[in-house]
């Protein structure tokens, strides 16, 4: 499938002739050098810290991110949280109104937004009863327009991972994109598909500092995948889409990867009190397999129990509406302390 594959072909018309925009950062790329006077941007002279723009392609964060997983700093783009990546991923691949992708519900909301905002078709096709991709079906749905399929893995909100076997399949077989969406990797045992990006050429990971980083509200999502993939989402990326101090707060974080490990080691372990004491509510009749920060479960009635945990000043998640999912509750692990009040509130319940 290596020699079939040219993402040539996957590049849609207009962003192959487009010519990308051109900052002034862009046109002179060595802006640290401390004793040159920058009067090309506009920008107010005044230092504050933030006055600069902010360097377009975040090369020290980058540089830190290549390091720690084993890649180049060509086979990393940055985005205003994964959201831009993957809206990105669109404008990049699909042509509105013509190509389609696939999705597999229940997952992650983002997708069929993104692929309705771009007038791309979304072809739905449900995940199993226990929640892995049906490869037939897939494979059935799959036609010459068809551009991406995106995994999540773990999956939002089912918490667990799909098997290896059916990425790879998906991965050997499906000639567009394969996007695996690692959000909750860092809460699983499995291993990131980062280091397949130079094995498989229509691979493409994304991952985030939302969840495990504990910086949802920097906003700043990752992808992983060939130099090739890579230069096409930056030419079409805005220019300075990620801002100074997200670059500054990601690298202070990413400077301390021990503190990192310690909140998550202890987000799994809480997860595992949690799992123990649900196995004990009664009206849990279902606990999910979790490999991520957050536990679904099948209640008797998920409205009702919603509403008693909000009254009681605990929010959570009512997936009821999804695919698969009547009358399931998503619980996302907090702190040892606010763990405790949701097992005392849940034992409280009838
Ligand atoms: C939370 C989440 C994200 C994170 O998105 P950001 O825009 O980076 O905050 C991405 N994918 C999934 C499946 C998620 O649940």
């Amino acid at each position: 499938m290596e020699n079939k594959f040219n993402i040539n072909n996957l590049v849609r018309e207009n962003v192959k002739t487009m010519k990308p925009y051109s900052s002034a950062r862009d046109e002179f790329e060595n802006f640290d050098t401390a004793d040159m006077i920058f009067l090309d941007a506009n920008e107010n002279p005044f230092e504050n810290g933030v006055n600069r723009y902010p360097d377009p392609q975040q090369v020290t964060v980058k540089s830190v991110l290549a390091q720690q997983n084993g890649v180049d700093k060509n086979q990393i783009l940055l985005g205003n949280g994964s959201d831009e990546v993957l809206d990105l991923l669109f404008r990049a691949f699909c042509e509105p109104k013509k190509d389609n992708v696939i999705t597999l519900p229940p997952t992650y909301g983002m997708y069929g937004v993104l692929a309705n905002l771009n007038a791309i078709e979304n072809r739905e096709i449900l995940l199993s009863e226990d929640f892995q991709p049906q490869l037939e079906v897939i494979m059935k749905a799959v036609d010459k327009n068809t551009k991406m399929i995106f995994l999540c893995s773990p999956n939002n909100p089912t918490g667990n991972s799909f098997s290896e076997e059916s990425v790879q399949y998906l991965l050997d077989n499906f000639n567009g994109l394969v996007v695996i969406d690692e959000a909750y990797i860092d809460f699983s045992d499995k291993a990131s598909w980062i280091q397949k990006i130079n094995t498989y050429p229509n691979l493409i990971i994304t991952q985030t500092l939302s969840k495990a980083y504990g910086l949802a509200g920097i906003r700043l999502g990752i992808c992983y995948a060939s130099a090739a993939i890579i230069g096409v989402l930056n030419k079409i990326k805005p220019p300075y889409n990620v801002n100074e101090l997200t670059q500054q707060r990601a690298l202070d974080r990413l400077a301390n990867p021990i503190k990192i490990k310690e909140e998550i080691n202890s987000i799994i372990e809480q997860r595992e009190q949690l799992l123990k004491v649900l196995n004990e509510v009664n009206f849990v009749s279902k606990i999910y397999p979790t490999e991520a920060n957050f536990i679904l479960i099948k209640v008797d009635n998920a409205n009702q129990r919603y509403d008693e945990l909000i009254a009681k000043g605990i929010v959570i998640r009512n997936r009821t509406r999804q695919p698969l999912c009547e009358n399931t509750l998503r619980l996302t692990i907090g702190t040892e302390e606010e763990n405790k009040k949701l097992m005392a509130a849940l034992k409280t319940l009838n």
